[in-house]
């Protein structure tokens, strides 16, 4: 799902900021193998270098997450240089800390309160430079003084370099998406055994956030509990409708963990399912099986859409299955590579992806199946392995 991605970008005050448990860092070899890398990535582009500020690629590069605040923050990864962190004044002691062994592959170039952090970062620049990346999520204000300043490199978005590297995990990564995805199970377990009938969306979603801390995660983030209609909107937002008996309910919950996230779905059934209800959960079931067994790599993302669509549209469900079939995640929710139609791209060992087919009937009804899947060189190892049964609640 989607919903608090922001959490990184939108705080604004480090008081916010502090709230968030740091992550265990990566080792600098990793980090600096990450560096060469998107310096590689990047010349392999046509790019003459990165502009990246505090962002998850930021995090991916350094290994820590300064403050996104209105004095400009930006490593600068050139193609073929030592790569340079422009930071304020006030937040060098910050970088060199956090850097820490890191710190003598990457030069910390500190600005004062009153210099032009901009024209320090285009004297970094080569001369020649005529095409930079920026970070996708820079602020609109940086990237509009980076086009005038910059004038006439063309700054072109940094996404496809940063998630060329960023989609296929290290072994690492996938420890790290394991232990969130087991954490993940565990609430989700913990809360289909309990009475929902009764209760408010809000309540229970409220309970689904501690069952998640308890369960081992450092942050929990979303927990959409979407009970009879509501259950047709994907992202409901929970509120105040009290769950009752006949409901059949979504629950689409996750976190982070050591920065990575965690993200999966079960459908629950207060009661005795009806038989239209149970015969629509069974071609999903099967539709989603079928989408993780369809991946290997070397299969485009595109036909692991197509194996739960074909099935869902053959049982005649298919103007029901209104989204994508999955996302990429690790230390973005929704991250590349995208499972969905038109997306031809090869999988990869490494990727790392929601698959999550869901059927929804306006003002009746809806389910959904999501698990988080690595591709391996045998197939799709699923992370997350709680049943995908109908979970019949009270
Ligand atoms: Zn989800
Ligand atoms: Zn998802
Ligand atoms: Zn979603």
């Amino acid at each position: 799902m989607a919903g608090s991605m922001a959490r990184w970008f939108a705080s604004g005050t480090l008081s916010v900021m502090t709230l968030v448990p740091a992550a265990r860092p990566f080792s600098a070899s990793v980090l600096r193998k990450r560096l060469v890398s998107a310096a590689a990535e990047a010349e392999r582009r046509g790019l003459d270098a990165l502009l990246i500020t505090p962002s998850p690629d930021f995090a991916y590069l350094l290994g820590y997450r300064p403050p996104a605040l209105e004095r400009l923050t930006c490593l600068v990864v050139p193609a073929s240089a030592v790569p340079r962190l422009v930071v304020p004044r006030l937040e060098a002691p910050l970088a060199r800390h956090q850097l820490d062994e890191l710190a003598s592959d990457v030069e910390v170039i500190a600005w004062d309160e009153t210099d032009d952090p901009f024209k320090v970062v285009q004297s970094l620049l080569r001369t020649d430079a005529s095409r930079v990346g920026v970070q996708d999520q820079m602020w609109a204000r940086f990237a509009l003084r980076f086009g005038a300043v910059l004038d006439p490199i063309e700054l072109v978005a940094a996404g496809p370099t940063m998630g060329a590297l960023r989609s296929v995990k290290t072994p690492d990564e996938v420890t790290r998406l394991r232990a969130a995805a087991a954490a993940d199970d565990r609430a989700m377990l913990a809360i289909t055994a309990e009475r929902v009938s009764g209760r408010t969306e809000a309540e229970v979603s409220r309970r689904v956030l501690e069952l998640l801390i308890e369960a081992g995660h450092d942050t929990a983030d979303f927990a959409i509990v979407a009970s009879g209609p509501n259950a047709a909107s994907p992202h409901h937002e929970p509120g105040s409708r009290v769950i009752e008996p006949g409901d059949a309910i979504v629950l689409d919950i996750g976190g982070t963990l050591d920065g990575y996230w965690s993200d999966t779905t079960r459908t629950a059934f207060v009661g005795e399912p009806p038989a239209d209800f149970v015969a629509m959960y069974e071609v999903l079931r099967e539709a989603q099986e079928a989408a993780c067994d369809a991946v290997q790599p070397g299969v485009a993302a595109h036909d692991v859409d197509r194996a739960a669509r074909a099935i869902i549209e053959d049982a005649g469900y298919g103007e029901q299955f209104i989204h994508r079939t999955g996302h990429g995640i690790g230390l973005e929710l929704h991250e590349e590579p995208y499972v969905v139609a038109g997306n031809r791209a090869p999988l990869q060992p490494g990727h790392a992806f929601s698959v999550e087919p869901g059927l929804y009937l306006e003002a009746r009804w809806g389910a959904r199946i999501e698990d988080i899947l690595i591709c391996t060189p045998d197939g799709g190892e699923r992370l997350n392995t709680t049943d995908r049964r109908l979970y019949l609640v009270d």
